[in-house]
């Protein structure tokens, strides 16, 4: 899998391809799919401290810091998925012969972030000119 690096931040390009829901969401509906997540890490820590009650504050925080890790970068996510991914109305420019590209798909990238790892969604464009010619919409 080829391997970049962005400001520190290594990113690994996955070449599957899915067809996710419309985009961009509302806010309502990131925000529903957040809480989703936050309720998610209650209910695994919550049955977790059931099945360990001898459970030390250092256990307990350790165990949260792994379900946080899980969580934040779900919830990253549902915060940068939902809106714009590189989608742009009018194609962008290919570099080499400067025709305007096509959009292929959306294609998804795992970003292994501080805080957690995230699968980032992204506009995918061809260019029909010069054989495979690609872009991924930077950020
Ligand atoms: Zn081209």
């Amino acid at each position: 899998m080829p391997t970049i690096r962005v400001a520190g931040i290594k990113i690994v390009k996955k070449m599957k391809t899915e067809k996710k829901m419309s985009r961009p969401k509302s806010r309502e509906k990131r925000k529903k799919a957040f809480m989703q997540e936050a309720e998610k890490l209650f209910d695994e820590m919550d049955n977790w401290y059931d099945k360990n009650p001898d459970a030390s504050f250092e256990d307990i925080e350790n165990r949260a810091r792994i379900e946080r890790r899980e969580m934040m970068g779900k919830s990253l996510g549902v915060l940068i998925n939902g809106r714009d991914v590189g989608k742009t109305l009018e194609a962008p420019d290919c570099d080499e012969c400067e025709k305007a590209m096509t959009f292929k798909d959306y294609r998804e990238k795992m970003i292994y972030g501080i805080e957690g790892d995230t699968v980032l969604e992204r506009a995918y464009y061809v260019c029909d000119n010069c054989e495979k010619q690609t872009l991924f919409p930077p950020r």
